[in-house]
């Protein structure tokens, strides 16, 4: 490990502070009946600060060669999930450095507090579910959620698979027995966001605007896909006016032939379990749920894991607002059913800052939300949804932390009502943010 990858709590063992990647192309072959993953990945590197070497991170598989053009190549080493280049004379900052490695194996799933993730073998296929470190299961990358970067996919499947990766796909070439798939994602995008997916799927329209909706699912579940995400053209209309453009040129739903405990998104995508299409279950609320992670999360990212409060109270929060829309219970009815919950949970647990290890605990969606409905109570729904356009136009293809969110809404507030509203938005941002008691929920 190198001096610039220690000591952050937020991210144990991933990632190098002292350089960028701009973009990755990657190069894919995927062998289903054999779990099998053949890579070359191409890194455009740029370095922030002198460097002697340039540690990557990449999980269980087989590097075969190294190659670094814009430096000179001493040595490498792979062990422990970190790929460390040698160069042999320093690079100073702002170098600009090609990285190309080849390697294969089968992908190993990335051990984490909450089980392992990564690439993941299905029944028929395989998907990738990164959050938050399983990235360097399937390719070599700098594993930070604030560095993002574009890509280009190509990944070949054998006949009858289709494999779908993050972007707007460029071109699918069918050669005998196998089809090379290519995808190119233009928006700058966190590791933990790049996706491939492969199973025996088909291609179903959902809806043309006011983007382009597609479910990509097994044949025998096509219906109930159409039922299932029948309002999502409506949501996406809805959450544009309230949340501001939606931030990618596609949208994409993968359904897989397998369960899945929990459906994830992914960068212009959402990855749903066959279970989740179930009629009236509660799962219902997890189509905006990941909608909303394209704003909160994907386009604006977070700085750390610390923030993640920033991608999951705006997504629970936007359940919440179609329930409303849609007829359902209000967002304020919503609210203070959470927060009478919450109020019998355990109250320690503060937002701005909970531990790398409750990153993903529930309380902080909920908590994250209600967050939201009380600087909704103080600003009104003008200056609320004014502050969410703002915030979104701001940051889009960036990374945000809580502290910059501090400063826009108590920016709003003293446009909306003047020092009254500021000291008032101010105090109850603490209250909310950086203390464990779960304050009164319009005080
Ligand atoms: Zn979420």
């Amino acid at each position: 490990m190198s001096a610039a990858t220690a000591l952050e709590p937020y991210q144990p063992n991933h990632g190098a502070r002292d350089f960028h990647v701009e973009h990755y192309g990657l190069d894919l072959t995927y062998r289903v009946a054999s779990h099998r993953l053949d890579g070359t990945a191409t890194l455009s590197v740029v370095t922030l600060e002198p460097v002697d070497a340039i540690a990557l991170d990449l999980h269980g598989l087989a590097v075969r060669k190294v190659a670094v053009s814009g430096a000179s190549l001493a040595r490498y080493s792979h062990r422990s999930g970190r790929l460390v280049l040698r160069l042999r004379e320093t690079a100073s900052a702002g170098a600009r450095l090609t990285v190309t490695v080849t390697y294969a194996g089968a992908p190993v799933l990335v051990p984490s507090p909450w089980g392992p993730v990564g690439w993941e073998e299905l029944t028929d296929g395989a998907l990738c579910a990164n959050q938050p470190t399983g990235a360097p299961s399937w390719f070599p990358c700098n594993d930070r959620p604030d560095d993002k970067a574009t890509y280009r996919t190509s990944i070949t499947v054998e006949k009858p698979y289709r494999a779908v990766a993050h972007g707007t796909l460029v071109s699918s070439r069918a050669r005998a027995g196998a089809t090379t798939w290519v995808y190119e994602q233009r928006a700058p995008t966190s590791t933990y966001l790049a996706t491939v997916q492969v199973g025996q799927y088909d291609e179903v329209v959902l809806a043309e605007e006011p983007v382009r909706q597609v479910a990509v699912v097994p044949p025998t579940l096509a219906a109930a896909a159409r039922t299932a995400f029948s309002s999502q053209g409506r949501m996406v209309t809805h959450f544009e006016s309230l949340f501001g453009p939606y931030p990618f040129g596609e949208y994409t739903v993968v359904v897989t032939a397998d369960e899945l405990e929990i459906p994830l998104e992914a960068q212009g995508m959402a990855i749903f379990g066959a279970n989740h299409l179930l009629p009236g279950s509660d799962d219902e609320r997890l189509v905006p749920h990941e909608l909303a992670h394209q704003w909160f999360g994907n386009a604006v990212s977070v700085a750390s894991w610390q923030h993640i409060w920033l991608n999951e109270g705006p997504a629970c929060y936007a359940e919440w607002l179609w329930s409303e829309e849609s007829g359902g219970p209000t967002a304020d009815e919503l609210a203070r059913l959470w927060h009478a919950r919450l109020r019998r949970r355990p109250q320690d647990l503060v937002l701005a800052d909970p531990g790398y290890e409750r990153i993903f605990d529930d309380r902080i969606y909920k908590r994250g939300a209600l967050t939201l409905h009380a600087v909704r109570g103080a600003l009104g729904d003008a200056g609320f949804f004014d502050l969410l356009r703002s915030w979104t136009a701001r940051h889009a293809g960036g990374v945000v932390t809580t502290e910059d969110f501090r400063a826009h809404t108590v920016d709003a507030a003293g446009g909306v009502g003047g020092d009254v509203l500021v000291v008032k938005v101010t105090s109850q941002l603490r209250a909310w943010l950086d203390m464990p008691r779960l304050p009164a929920l319009l005080a």
